[in-house]
């Protein structure tokens, strides 16, 4: 039976209601979402997931579980770590999503297990939630999906029914409404939260800009708080006056009334008279009659005042200035009077101090601006004297009337740049100047600044001052006067250390005096100055330093230079091919490690203290691996160590050794035949001595081989020469390579020595050669003679005939005493002898061999020696085939 009162639709309409309320409680949509969900349990589900659609339409946020069994909310806050669902996945809530409809799993059995869930984990823990039946509903507002709550039935077993689906449909749609409405809330929450922001930072910038405003035109504000200050005080004048720099005087600043006293730049110091005493004592004055006090300004009596109230203006105690009011009429001040004016002043002292603090900063800034502007101009240039030039220009008249700067040069200071803002008078006066020498005795300014390396101030610059700057010298006192400076700033350009120069800054005008803020401003430019000027010597002292390195690298001369640690500081081109040592491997390291040899012979090299004693130079052999260099060496010495110019004279040398051995070797050659010759012809010829017929044979032969020893030896010379000329005539032509040999080993065989044994190979089917007979006889008979002569103890000598590809080699092989490796290069040079000396007894001149080269040379031949100390020769030579 179904009673009214029971009914589920009246239920429903309950629901609703209550959830209508429940949503309505919060503006926060995520609270909404969460108070959904736990409205729909256990009234529509067991377990409930409320799912939002981020704003990219992509993710799907899970905002809201809710479950009767508290095991499964767990899980269900699981599962929405584990798998948030996102637009294209298969789990309900996106399906609902996309579609925009209801999506209903009346039976939820394994088939929709398997189609709502990602992988095997996400269906375990779904089947750990058990859903038996299951309902997802989109949440739709203005027309727009936002969400999907997803319902499931589970441990209570039941199956989703019509009006439960609509119900749940309601319930959505409320929802829906709900967190629309709290998200515009937001929305325009932040709006107006933001537009406030903007109008609060638009009312500030107002207040600023104000203030800064107010501080721009100070003269402005000061003239209209004066004016204030005479309405109040119902005076006839206000003044104030305002504290110099040094602190020792008070300048009148601004007036209404007696506007005079500010033209005339009043300067009343502090302690005199009466504003002089308002400062002195920083409280008020009240003088009823002008008349019978003691007053230091004219003006203010020339104005006719009677009564006058002073005030200090003070900042945190500090003293300002002075503001007074005066009355033309003879008039009491009260008590209420006085500590109106002193409320007064002390607004007006702080609009003074907020805008000198600002002018102080602007100044500031102008001193950067100025600075920044300095450094460029300097920068741009090496040429340091146009850079000071335009430099003082820049000073001129930022920084002071005149900028002069001097530089050293040696001990004379030099005036480099002079600027005035007037160039007339600029001209005039420098001239001026120039006549007067600055000395480093002076008194003041740069003579002074350079001798102390300090910056020097002067504030006030008065006459005793010119006199004693002027050191006695009136016409100089003249000079000084006319330029009628009134404050003087001398800086010292200084570069590491050194001072380099002066800045000297120069006022004319009684209101401009330099305090502390201009010494650091010139002292800083004077820094930038000296740096520049620094560098653009250090530029071209580098400059210098390359062009010289550039010159001793190209120089043909050996240039290196040693430290006073005896460190190799510089090693040139021309060192390195000398030496064969490059400059990486030299340079930076002890001299006496890096050069081989040079230990030996460093102490023999002779050192000049100048260039220009230009000691003789010395040739010394300097021992290198595997070869002996010999230099002509000669050194400097300078303070920073010792630079060596040095010259090879090895080839020369060689070519002298050469010489000299060549003379002893050929007149031993010459006198040795002639010795004997001279012998045998004075034998034959004495009358006494019964000569028999063996032993004159033996003697007319001594003769006769001894002859043609001579001849030969002659020839030898005879050829030298005439290849050193190039006068030999060549006949080439086609030759049989065996028939040039055969009559070579004849000849030989004639006068074989004892002990020696000729053999004579030749290939078969040797082709024709391309040669000059004779020549090819002379280079075989030299190669054989010498195979002979330099196998003192007999063995066989081989003339052996091979054939290569394109050529035919003549080789004579013999098994004597051989050639070092190291000799094989230069045994074909003219003259050159392995033995020079003839310890082994074997003579010669040294030419055979650079004859044969040559003349194969000329053959288009190639000649070439193997062979091993002790261990036998292989001289051989190729001649080309001739081509048909
Ligand atoms: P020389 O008149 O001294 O023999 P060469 O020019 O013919 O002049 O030879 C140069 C040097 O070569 C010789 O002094 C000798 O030391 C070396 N030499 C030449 N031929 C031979 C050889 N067959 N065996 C050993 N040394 C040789």
């Amino acid at each position: 039976m179904i009673t009214r009162d029971h009914s589920p639709a009246d239920e429903g309409v309950r629901f609703l209601a209550e959830a209508g309320q429940a949503l309505a409680a919060s503006l926060d949509w995520e609270q909404t979402l969460v108070q959904v969900a736990r409205l729909a349990v256990p009234a529509l589900a067991d377990w409930c997931i409320v799912d939002v659609l981020e704003e990219d339409g992509v993710t799907i946020k899970q905002v809201a579980v809710a479950a009767a069994d508290p095991g499964k909310e767990i899980l269900l806050r699981e599962m929405r770590a584990l798998y948030p669902p996102t637009i294209d996945s298969p789990q309900p809530a996106a399906r609902t999503i996309r579609s925009g409809e209801p999506v209903l799993f009346e039976e939820f059995g394994s088939a929709e297990l398997r189609a709502t869930t990602r992988d095997v984990p996400h269906l375990e823990l779904i089947r750990r939630l058990d859903p038996r039946s299951a309902l997802a509903v989109p949440l739709v507002a203005r027309a727009r999906t936002i969400g999907a709550m997803t319902l499931a039935w589970s441990e209570s077993g039941r199956r989703y029914t019509e009006p439960e689906i609509v119900l749940a449909t309601e319930l959505a749609s409320r929802a829906a409404l709900a967190v629309d409405n709290a998200i515009l809330f937001s929305r325009e929450r932040e709006a107006r939260a933001k537009a406030e922001e903007a109008v609060a930072r638009l009312r500030d910038l107002e207040v600023i800009s104000e203030a800064a405003l107010t501080h721009l035109d100070l003269d402005l504000l000061l003239q209209e708080l004066l004016d204030g200050v005479r309405t109040v005080m119902h005076a006839d004048t206000a003044v104030c006056l305002l504290l110099d720099e040094p602190g020792d005087e008070l300048v009148a600043s601004w007036a209404r009334g007696p506007e005079e006293e500010v033209e005339a730049g009043v300067r009343i110091p502090v302690g005199a008279g009466f504003a002089g005493r308002v400062a002195a004592t920083r409280s008020p004055v009240f003088i009823p009659d002008v008349e019978k006090a003691e007053l230091v300004n004219p003006l203010l009596m020339k104005r006719g005042l009677k009564s006058l109230l002073g005030v200090p203006l003070l900042v945190e105690g500090r003293l300002l200035g002075v503001m007074h009011v005066g009355s033309v009429t003879s008039r009491v001040f009260t008590n209420d009077d006085e500590r109106t004016l002193q409320l007064l002043g002390d607004r007006i002292a702080l609009a003074i101090e907020q805008s000198s603090l600002y002018e102080s900063a602007r100044a500031a800034g102008r001193r950067l601006e100025f600075l920044a502007e300095a450094s460029e101009l300097l920068g741009s240039t090496l040429d340091s004297a146009a850079a000071l030039e335009r430099l003082s220009d820049l000073a001129v008249p930022y920084l002071g009337d005149w900028c002069i700067v001097d530089m050293l040069r040696g001990d004379l200071l030099e005036r480099v740049a002079v600027a005035h803002a007037d160039p007339e008078a600029q001209a005039a006066a420098y001239e001026f100047l120039q006549r007067f020498p600055i000395t480093p005795d002076a008194a003041h300014g740069p003579g002074l600044v350079i001798a102390t390396g300090r910056a020097e101030l002067i504030s006030v610059v008065t006459d005793e001052h010119l006199q004693r700057a002027s050191g006695g010298d009136p016409e100089y006192l003249e000079a000084l006067r006319a330029i009628g400076m009134t404050s003087l700033l001398c800086a010292p350009l200084v570069a590491r250390g050194r001072v380099l120069g002066t800045i000297t800054m120069l006022s004319e005008q009684p209101e401009r005096r330099y305090g502390p803020a201009d010494l650091v401003t010139t002292e800083e430019l004077a820094r930038r100055a000296a740096a520049a000027v620094d560098n653009a010597m250090l530029y071209r002292e580098a400059e210098r330093r390359a062009d010289a390195a550039r010159v001793l690298e190209h120089i043909g001369d050996g240039v290196f230079m040693l430290d006073r640690e005896g460190v190799v500081r510089l090693w040139n081109r021309a060192a390195e091919s000398v030496t064969g040592l490059d400059a990486d491997e030299v340079v930076g390291r002890l001299a006496t490690e890096a050069i081989p040899g040079w230990a030996a012979i460093a102490g023999s090299v002779p050192v000049a203290s100048t260039p220009a004693t230009g000691s003789s130079a010395e040739t010394l052999p300097l021992e290198l691996p595997g070869r002996e260099v010999w230099l002509s060496i000669a050194a400097v010495e300078f303070n920073e160590g010792t630079v060596y110019a040095f010259r090879d004279l090895t080839a020369d040398r060689v070519l002298e050794e050469l010489r000299s051995d060549f003379v002893s070797t050929v007149s031993h050659e010459l006198r040795t035949p002639l010795a004997a010759i001279y012998g045998a012809a004075l034998t034959l010829q004495r009358e006494d001595l019964q000569l028999d017929q063996t032993l004159r044979g033996n003697l007319l032969s001594v003769i006769s081989t001894e002859s043609d020893r001579l001849a030969r030896t002659v020839n030898d010379i005879l050829w030298a020469s005439r290849l050193d000329a190039d006068r030999v005539q060549l006949d080439v032509g086609t030759h049989d390579a065996r028939e040039l040999a055969r009559t070579v080993v004849e000849a030989a065989e004639v006068h074989l020595p004892a002990g020696i044994e000729l053999s004579f190979s030749c290939e078969n089917d040797l082709p024709p050669v391309l040669g000059d007979p004779d020549k090819v006889r002379q280079v075989l008979t030299n190669f054989v003679d010498n195979a002979i002569k330099y196998s003192p103890d007999g063995g066989v000598v081989e003339l052996r005939i091979e054939r290569l590809e394109h050529a035919v080699r003549f080789s004579v092989i013999d098994a004597g005493l051989g050639v070092p490796l190291s000799e094989q290069r230069r045994i074909f040079d003219k003259f050159y002898r392995v033995d020079p000396n003839l310890t082994r007894g074997v003579g010669g001149t040294g030419l055979g061999l650079y004859i044969s080269r040559e003349l194969v040379r000329r053959m288009n031949g190639t000649i070439s020696v193997e062979s091993r100390e002790g261990g036998g020769s292989n001289f051989s030579f190729e001649l080309p085939v001739a081509t048909a």
